[in-house]
């Protein structure tokens, strides 16, 4: 049976990201040699890196003045670099869920860390709109897209000072204005390809500024004198993406996923709104079309677990929601074809026949 996979992350890829990654494991370009032992000295490798980043480049259209890295650690890790990196004094934080509030505990390490905004008092069901960004802060960091809430930054904001993103869960669903951007950064595994690797997109000029010693693997800068080389990069993660950058932009790119992505979106928002069984837990205007976040009304509270079943023995899989929110959530991220959206929303109507 054909599977959708709603997973948060590490989730669903590209088909042709799976076929192209494992015939590369098994022999690379024909050289003979699997893509798990060759060097990344290779100019095989060398070449795949150079690709990644050039396409990154490319479907971001990303301006001159800007490195792209990638790097171990996941996004976890950036929580401590941005502020290791970038912070002198004193960095904004606006606090959108559980992330965003891993990243601002992590940067207190590092010097007076302001809080701009918080929506944790209604379950980060929202993204704050009214707050102040201090203009003597180093930067203020934002979490565009938030994973467990299904909230999302619809727009770039305009801030005062520099703008500091973790992108992990909507990194090229849609256009972005980079510009706006000093550091731009995210796991790769919900978006772009498997776990183990990390990209970070920095303006080159925001860097150098702090006095304090920075250990060689946590410097940005290290990092993009050698081009994502210092140390061994993730070989098999960073094809894995290249793959997926190729598949994005042989569909059209950024611009062509945002209206596939917006129409998913819309297709199953639309019916969680009809449908008298389920209701969203965001505020429709913060809603996020990556992690669609819904529970059932309180009288059919007791059927949770009967749609789940229901659902997964249908092929749709790991469609339940976070602990900290309930219910259910579909992560529709640009891999999932609106196929997989539409059998949810067909499975959403016969639960409601069925049932209510
Ligand atoms: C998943 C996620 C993270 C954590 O990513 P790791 O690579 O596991 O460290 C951080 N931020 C956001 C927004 C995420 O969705």
């Amino acid at each position: 049976m054909k599977k959708y996979n709603f997973n948060p992350g590490p989730s669903t890829l590209p088909d042709i990201t799976i076929e192209e990654t494992a015939k590369a494991i098994k022999d690379i370009y024909g050289t003979g040699l699997s893509l798990l032992e060759i060097s990344h000295r290779s100019k095989e490798f060398e070449s795949i890196l150079a690709e990644s980043v050039s396409l990154f480049k490319e479907l971001l259209n990303i301006p001159e003045g800007y490195s792209v890295i990638f790097l171990g650690g996941g996004a976890s890790m950036q929580f401590c670099m941005v502020p290791f990196n970038l912070m002198n004094k004193k960095a904004a934080y606006i606090n959108t869920g559980t992330w965003a509030s891993k990243a601002l505990k992590e940067a207190k390490a590092f010097g007076e860390v302001v809080e701009v905004a918080s929506s944790k008092d209604a379950n980060y069901s929202f993204i704050p709109k009214d707050y102040t960004v201090p203009a003597d802060a180093d930067y203020f960091h934002i979490t565009t897209n938030n994973t467990i809430f299904g909230t999302q930054w619809h727009t770039d904001p305009d801030i005062n000072v520099p703008l500091v993103a973790d992108a992990s869960s909507d990194i090229l669903s849609r256009p972005m204005d980079v510009s706006k951007y000093a550091l731009i950064y995210g796991g790769a595994q919900k978006n772009l390809g498997p776990a183990g690797v990390t990209f970070v997109i920095i303006k080159d000029d925001i860097l150098g500024k702090v006095s304090r010693h920075i250990p060689t693997m946590l410097n940005y800068k290290e990092h993009i004198d050698n081009g994502s080389m210092y140390n061994t990069p993730p070989v098999v993660p960073i094809f894995a993406c290249l793959q997926t950058l190729k598949w994005l932009k042989g569909i059209g790119g950024v611009a062509a996923i945002e209206k596939i992505n917006i129409k998913k979106a819309d297709l199953l928002y639309n019916e969680i709104d009809r449908n008298k069984m389920f209701k969203g837990t965001a505020v429709k205007e913060d809603r996020s079309l990556m992690n669609v976040c819904f529970i059932m009304n309180p009288e059919y509270i007791a059927l949770e677990k009967e749609f789940l079943d229901f659902v997964t023995a249908k092929g749709l899989v790991n469609l339940k929601g976070h602990r900290s929110v309930g219910g259910f959530r579909a992560s529709i991220y640009n891999a999932m074809p609106i196929e997989g959206v539409q059998a949810l929303v067909n499975a959403m109507q016969e639960f409601e026949k069925l049932k209510a």
